[in-house]
């Protein structure tokens, strides 16, 4: 049985997340999306709206096996309370890459129990980044290619508020 823990900010979730969450879920036994709470990172979306909008998405995609969590502190930490073996991430590109496999090394120190594994994106959502959209939902852009309608619509709110 090999669970996996899949971490990230998800602010918001964007279709680039959703492509990662399914062919992992097809991957592993058990998947657990786990929304790390950073207080130095600033965040637009509190995490527990975020993990609303991630349940929604589950739900939406069937996938049974698939749960959100919350999480403050080392990702590490939290996949050694858990049992979990193997963590998650997506790559965009080469830039993505270099920090992931950094960050998979400090992993592996923190925790040896633990093994990254790395999935190269689709194509079609190599420029999809948080912060973009971020960006682009402040100034007015159409974000509805890059997020689902349930986050898009939970988004119009904050427009305005990104800083
Ligand atoms: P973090 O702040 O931990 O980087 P993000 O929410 O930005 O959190 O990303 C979580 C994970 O999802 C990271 O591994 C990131 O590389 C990956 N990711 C983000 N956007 C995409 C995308 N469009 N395609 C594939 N993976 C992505």
């Amino acid at each position: 049985m090999v669970k996996a823990v899949f971490p990230g900010s998800f602010d918001p979730p964007t279709y680039g997340h959703l492509n990662i969450i399914r062919r992992g879920a097809a991957l592993f036994d058990s998947l657990d999306i786990v929304i790390a709470i950073n207080s130095r990172k600033k965040q637009l979306l509190p995490a527990e709206e975020i993990k609303l909008m991630m349940e929604e998405q589950i739900e939406l995609m069937n996938l049974g096996q698939v749960t959100v969590t919350t999480h403050k502190g080392l990702v590490v930490d939290y996949c050694r309370s858990v049992g979990a073996g193997v963590l998650l991430r997506g790559v965009r590109s080469s830039a993505d890459f270099d920090y992931e496999f950094e960050l998979s090394i400090l992993n592996k120190q923190l925790n040896e129990a633990v093994e990254t594994v790395l999935i190269p994106t689709e194509p079609k959502y190599f420029v999809l980044r948080s912060s973009t959209i971020k960006e682009l939902l402040n100034l007015g852009g159409d974000i509805s290619a890059m997020v689902p309608p349930g986050v898009e619509k939970a988004l119009l709110k904050y427009r305005g508020r990104v800083d």
